[in-house]
């Protein structure tokens, strides 16, 4: 419960926050050390977190949806909440059915979003605390790459900000906050970039289909040079069936 209220704190304005805390103060229903619990846990953390935003990472994509990161949180959290409730209903249908797959499916989905929700709220609070993380990866001292907070690195992921935080309190030696480490290069997210060049190859592909569709439509309005099939009539074989177009008929029609 704590973990949730910590993300619902880090995504409200400030007003909003301490009008919540006031009411659970003066909540008689509530313990003690709960409220003091809650109180303390915004007050001495989540008020002091801090992200490394930057706006417009993903503006060329249309299908992402700008959210700050204890939004994005929440919002995991929700999903974990409503793969709950799929899998209470299931067993609860009342038509005469088997979902043990379905629920199945929906136990695995459930699991694998509890996981990513566990390492993006760990990662997050290592970031938004500036927590010491290890400048480098083990690996990369001997390669020459530099390490990932380098001009040449790139976005860690959530687990490489876990594993990096608990390499640094073995060895507390060269340590750099995310937002520090992340500051000295331009690197766009991978995902971000991933889904630019994807974005780019299908808009090559689409011109493609597009040229060879409209040589087909030329070459269809000429007669085959190898079959003689007339215009508008589509390639035979020698025993007369149909066929796919002849490529001399095809080329023809580029020239
Ligand atoms: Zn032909």
């Amino acid at each position: 419960m704590l973990l949730r209220l910590k993300w619902q704190m880090a995504a409200s304005d400030g007003d909003l926050v301490a009008a919540f805390l006031n009411e659970i103060q003066e909540d008689p229903t509530l313990e003690a050390d709960l409220v003091e619990d809650i109180t303390s846990t915004f007050t001495d953390n989540v008020q002091h977190w801090k992200f490394p935003e930057e706006h417009k990472l993903s503006s060329p994509l249309t299908d992402a949806l700008e959210c700050t990161f204890p939004e994005l949180v929440n919002s995991v959290y929700r999903a974990a909440v409503g793969l709950r409730r799929v899998r209470a209903m299931l067993i609860g249908v009342n038509v005469r059915l088997n979902l043990r797959g379905a629920h199945r499916s929906m136990g695995e989905a459930l699991n694998l979003v509890i996981g990513e929700l566990e390492l993006l709220s760990l990662a997050g609070e290592h970031v938004a605390t500036d927590a010491p993380l290890r400048s480098s990866f083990p690996e990369e001292e001997d390669d020459g790459r530099g390490p990932w907070s380098s001009p040449a690195g790139e976005p860690l992921s959530p687990k490489q900000i876990v594993w990096l935080a608990d390499l640094c309190r073995k060895h507390p030696d060269s340590s750099i906050g995310y937002a520090d480490g992340i500051s000295a290069h331009s690197t766009p997210p991978q995902l971000v970039t991933e889904r630019i060049k994807a974005r780019k190859d299908r808009l090559i592909r689409t011109q493609q289909y597009r040229e060879i569709e409209e040589q087909m439509r030329k070459a269809m309005a000429q007669s085959c040079p190898r079959c003689n099939s007339a215009p508008g009539e589509f390639c035979r074989s020698r025993a007369g069936k149909e066929t796919t177009m002849h490529k001399g008929r095809y080329t023809m029609a580029a020239g």
